[in-house]
């Protein structure tokens, strides 16, 4: 079979597995997005969970030697979750980001990816493969944007015209010379919703993002969040997606083309208080399965605490309490303590004060006395 009858078939096949869209590009070098990394090098902009080299990420042949093409697929997930439970004032809510609704897409992606793998070297004896979902070395959307799966949006994300940006994407090297897909033409124009609404100034003009300041980012670090982003994270407990959601080729898309993505909405948007006290064993058992638990319950623990102190909710005082008091994590009890100051009840400041003439930890200490700040804060 010739490559190009290959590459028809492997068309068809990716609809037959459930691959919303693909797409070939050429395993050239990724030369501006090799200088656009040194730059973020440079500038201090990686959030750290970058895999590989510079090298390593713009050369696919330093990945599969003898690299000649890769394919980009791409699957739609939806916007919309049906049947959403409400947050009252006695019982709040957080919320995980859109891409971390359903199953772990790392594991959806990657079956597929195996079964094209699969397809090419049944049909081509010589085909070497090797494939990359969101963690491997190459940059999903410079390789989807290459591919003619979607223009890079001002927002950082991959914007099919089908789907807009809420789309998984992974890719798949060979050494089979396919013939490349055309790039769409760049859709932002003058538009800048997304650059207007992010909270922390994180969208860099021009595409780039600064990692260290994007709350998707920053929702998943185990450390103390920066005071200076915690008001603005609302009730986000995982990731970030609102310059998605306020850009216009998202609008009217919510596809629900894969049972596996469909969000369980106690898991996509659960209680808050219970978050709080869930054992590692409640946690793998009810989070395990999506994306957003990939760091572990900590940093979902700590956003919790900080979404009630958004909420200022009275009703949660007595279990921030008790993990200020008790909870071995310095980041935990110091995130409750400021937490409780933000909510401001007399209750809350006499927990704070008492429990930080036991407290020893420097930092959960420095918590305590910014929690006890907002009693004479104004803007609190
Ligand atoms: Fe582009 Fe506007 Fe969408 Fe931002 S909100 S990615 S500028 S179209």
């Amino acid at each position: 079979m010739n490559t190009n009858q290959l590459r028809q078939e492997i068309i068809d096949y990716s609809k037959e597995i459930g691959v919303d869209k693909i797409g070939f590009a050429s395993a050239d070098v990724f030369a501006s997005l090799k200088d656009r990394l040194k730059r973020q090098q440079e500038l201090g902009y990686q959030s750290g969970f970058e895999k590989g080299s510079v090298a390593e990420r713009t050369e696919p042949d330093r990945l599969l030697p003898e690299a000649k093409s890769i394919l980009s697929i791409a699957l739609a997930y939806p916007s919309r979750m049906k049947d959403a439970p409400k947050s009252t004032r006695d019982e709040r809510r957080g919320i995980f980001c859109r891409a971390s609704w359903g199953v772990d897409y790392h594991k959806v992606l990657k079956e597929k990816l195996e079964k094209l793998a699969a397809f090419i070297e049944e049909h081509m004896s010589d085909a070497r493969t090797k494939l990359m979902v969101d963690t491997g070395e190459l940059s999903d959307r410079a390789v989807a944007e290459r591919a003619g799966i979607g223009f890079s949006g001002k927002n950082t994300s991959i914007i099919t015209p089908e789907f807009g940006s809420y789309v998984y994407l992974g890719e798949l090297i060979t050494n089979v010379p396919f013939v490349p897909d055309t790039p769409l033409e760049d859709g932002c124009g003058s538009c800048t919703k997304c650059l207007d609404a992010c909270p922390t100034g994180a969208l860099v003009q021009g595409g780039q993002l600064n990692a260290q300041r994007c709350l998707a980012f920053l929702t998943q670090t185990k450390d103390f969040m920066p005071d200076e982003f915690r008001p603005k994270m609302g009730n986000f407990i995982y990731g970030f997606d609102t310059c998605q959601a306020v850009c216009p080729y998202n609008k009217q898309v919510d596809v629900h083309n894969h049972p596996e993505f469909e969000p369980e909405p106690e898991v996509a948007k659960p209680k808050l208080k219970p978050m709080l006290r869930i054992s590692n064993r409640e946690f793998k058992e009810r989070f395990g399965h999506i994306a957003g638990s990939w760091r572990g319950k900590k940093p979902l623990q700590r956003n919790a605490l900080l979404a009630l102190g958004h909420y200022k909710d009275t009703t949660a005082v007595d279990d921030m309490i008790a993990v200020m008091t008790n909870d071995p994590r310095p980041v935990i009890r110091g995130t409750a303590a400021w937490s409780l100051g933000k909510i401001g009840t007399d209750e809350a400041f006499a927990a704070i004060r008492k429990a930080k003439d036991k407290e020893t930890d420097d930092d959960v200490l420095a918590e305590m006395e910014k929690g006890l700040g907002f009693a004479t804060s104004p803007t609190n």
